[in-house]
């Protein structure tokens, strides 16, 4: 079987548009490694080439330092790249290396130096771009095309037919393939984009409760709660809003205050999205049933404080991410009637009345647990009665 390897390469994305960013929650980026057997021949041309990608890099950070001395300007990476054909004039070996891999290696150093840079604007400890000892130096990339897998052996150009362990075929499409030397043993590593299909299936089940003061507890007792970064910025806005309602009614001070809140509130929704995706995603790898409590039924909500700090706290978000994520995924979401899920007793069914205060719940079955847990617990049960 001989696999298609993908056209647009991983480091040429600077040449093209930015919809990759965009299109990021769709796909998924995984790496898979698997073991070479290379020939003594072939082992020899995985060295060879090795060494030319070093001694260039080495070569490129070299030009780089000297140009930024002479005209207090570092070259770029186009013009740097711009040079390959011109060395391979007066250093013949350079032909028997993959011209992508020679263009990765380019890439390689400019991405040095863009992390260099970032790291000196960000105020941290900035290392600059190293020369690269032997030692340093193990690996190399075809960012595009110059390999294929075929039945046991990896093709590479200039190197050969290595002779590769598959020990499970990569999903998705292969965007590069880095040959890596680790303790005299020899890999190859592919970069692959998996788009979010449906995953193997899965018989574990789970009842969730979405809790004010917790995000989420779930019937397996895990309790889940919204990041501290989300926790400063929702306390910033509250000082914010006491802030606007204090200024003036027409005041330019007023005016700068409600743009700040409604920057502040912007920011805010993003984190909450971002973090309902994580959270959704992890719930659907992991379970083939998720039950919810159905958020749309009236009567659980009594009264308008409480209905404010629920459309607040994500929930909607986070049960629509569930939702669809799961239908693509082939796993199901049960929402179910969350009447007395917090009152009733999971292990006999009895009804223990207890108040939003208290916390634990106790039966007198002798069954006490987590007053959201039960809860979970009861919302699981409730969904598996619902599709039996
Ligand atoms: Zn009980």
């Amino acid at each position: 079987m001989r696999t298609v390897c993908g056209l647009r390469p991983k480091w040429a994305s600077r040449d093209e548009d930015d919809n990759r960013s965009k299109e990021r929650g769709r796909l998924m980026q995984r790496t898979y490694k698997f073991r070479l057997y290379p020939t003594k021949g072939e082992a020899e041309n995985i060295h060879f080439t090795l060494e030319r990608c070093r001694l260039l890099y080495n070569r490129l950070l070299a030009e780089r330092i000297a140009a930024y001395e002479q005209s207090g300007r570092s070259l770029t990476y186009y013009e740097q790249k711009a040079t390959l054909p011109e060395r391979k004039q007066y250093i013949p070996e350079l032909k028997n290396v993959h011209s992508q891999v020679l263009q990765q290696v380019v890439e390689r150093l400019d991405i040095a130096y863009q992390a260099f840079f970032r790291r000196v604007k960000s105020g941290e400890k900035a290392g600059f771009p190293r020369f690269k000892p032997e030692s340093r130096y193990n690996s190399f990339t075809y960012p595009q095309s110059g390999f294929s897998i075929a039945g046991k052996h990896l093709w590479l150009s200039k190197i050969g037919n290595i002779r590769i362990r598959l020990h499970r075929q990569p999903q998705g499409t292969i965007k590069t393939c880095t040959i890596m030397i680790k303790n005299g043993k020899y890999y190859a590593c592919f970069s692959c984009e998996v788009e979010h299909g449906p995953l193997p299936a899965s018989d574990k089940q789970v009842g969730i409760d979405l809790g004010l003061s917790k995000l989420m507890v779930t019937s397996d007792g895990e309790r889940i709660e919204s990041p501290q970064l989300l926790r400063k910025s929702e306390e910033k806005l509250k000082r914010k809003q006491r802030e606007v309602s204090r200024k003036k009614r027409v005041s330019n001070r007023r005016r700068k205050a409600v743009r700040e809140l409604a920057r502040l509130h912007e920011k805010i929704t993003n984190q909450r999205r971002d973090y309902a995706h994580k959270q959704s995603r992890r719930l659907v790898n992991e379970y083939g049933l998720i039950a919810f409590e159905d958020l749309n039924i009236q009567g659980m909500i009594q009264n308008h404080r409480l209905a404010k700090s629920i459309a607040d706290s994500g929930w909607n978000g986070l049960v629509q991410f569930v939702t669809y994520k799961a239908e693509s995924a082939g796993r199901r979401v049960v929402q179910v009637n969350p009447y007395r899920t917090s009152q009733r007793c999971s292990n006999c069914g009895e009804i223990v009345k207890k108040s939003l205060a208290v916390r634990i719940h106790q039966c007198s079955c002798g069954y006490i647990a987590d007053r959201d847990e039960n809860a979970a617990i009861n919302i699981l049960q409730l969904a598996l009665q619902s599709i039996s």
